[in-house]
């Protein structure tokens, strides 16, 4: 426990804001891994009037406020997260689309799922977004992980972000101010994006739901969907697919403790019955050495690693 936190009664601050509330739930149950630790307090605010009054208490009182999105990029060690995580609900969940002749911009809550809007505004007719269908996850995380396949990615769409900053201003930036790049971006520090500003272009609903369709059935056959996963554990190094390194070094299988490398795709850690955070995180280091040794490249994390580890190790 932080200092601050051991010194505070969370439910006690936290009673004058509004929004669902539980302390010391297990973040396994929100993530796409079902690996995690407690958080000390999960709130979920429903508005922007909510996560502000959330966010002064945190500031007032020094707590780390985490925000959660869908879970599906992130290991969230076994000691769990201090402070307060976040989930974007109600308003946050919503979109509002605004068609212009052949080019539609649409505003989306950082909450909403990136895969269904993509599904929505593809059976609207609406081009742009057919990278995301199949990507888990929320327009949140999405914009943070600028998130996307060989077809595309976020950024391509993007045009602004709106973001609540760490002082409790409101902002809006353009893309082009979010240094965006490969699985990257750099938002201001600690800020909390609230919603995004895509530009789509008017299409074929039939041929966008081919390609989408098309896509999804690649996932299907290539990718360990059956069992829990983050997607792709590393970042393609330049010029070559991480999982084949990773396959090149013998490691598909291999195992630790419940987490192990996909037979189905190397870059794919599975959690195959009770992994912990402690387990992955000991393959990771395994997986980073071998490749290393085995053809000199550095392979670099694309999943987030956040909290403390369990009180044991
Ligand atoms: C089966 C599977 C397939 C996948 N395929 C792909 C793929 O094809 N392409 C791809 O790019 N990714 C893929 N991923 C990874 C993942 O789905 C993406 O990175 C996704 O965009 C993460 O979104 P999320 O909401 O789950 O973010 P989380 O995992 O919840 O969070 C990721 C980071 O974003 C931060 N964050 C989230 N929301 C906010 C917010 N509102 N404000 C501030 N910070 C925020 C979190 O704090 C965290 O640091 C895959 C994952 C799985 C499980």
């Amino acid at each position: 426990m932080s200092p601050q936190a051991a010194r505070v009664d969370l439910p006690a601050l936290l009673r004058e804001v509004p929004g669902d509330k539980a302390f010391g739930v297990p973040l396994a149950r929100y993530t796409s891994w079902r690996i995690g630790g407690p958080a000390e307090a999960l709130v979920a605010v429903e508005n922007l009037a909510a996560l502000c009054r959330l966010q002064a208490v945190a500031r007032r009182h020094g707590l780390p406020l985490f925000v959660l999105g869908g879970g599906s990029n992130l290991l969230v060690r076994d000691g769990g997260i201090r402070g307060i995580v976040v989930l974007l609900r109600g308003a946050f969940r919503r979109y509002r689309l605004m068609a212009e002749d052949t080019t539609a911009l649409v505003e989306v809550g950082a909450g909403y799922p990136l895969s269904r809007l993509a599904l929505q505004l593809g059976q609207q007719g609406w081009s742009g977004l057919e990278f995301a269908y199949g990507i888990p996850g929320t327009v949140g995380g999405a914009m943070v992980m600028n998130a996307g396949t060989s077809l595309g990615e976020l950024g391509q769409v993007l045009v602004a972000a709106r973001l609540l900053l760490a002082d409790g201003r409101v902002s809006e930036l353009p893309v082009a101010a979010l240094g965006l790049g490969y699985r990257t971006s750099s938002y201001p520090s600690q800020a909390i994006l609230l919603a995004a500003r895509l530009r789509l272009h008017r299409g074929e609903r039939a041929a966008i739901e081919a390609v989408m369709r098309q896509a999804y059935r690649q996932r299907q056959r290539t990718q360990p969907l059956w069992l829990p996963n983050a997607g792709s554990v590393f970042k393609n190094p330049p010029g070559v697919a991480a999982g084949r390194l990773i396959e090149a070094a013998g490691l598909k299988g291999t195992r630790i403790g419940g987490a192990m490398v996909s037979p189905r795709h190397a870059n794919f850690i599975v959690n195959v019955g009770g992994a912990r955070a402690a387990d992955v995180e000991a393959l990771i280091a395994l997986i980073r050495q071998r490749v290393w040794q085995a053809f000199g490249v550095l392979l670099e994390l694309e999943v987030r690693i956040v909290g403390e580890p369990a009180c044991s190790e």
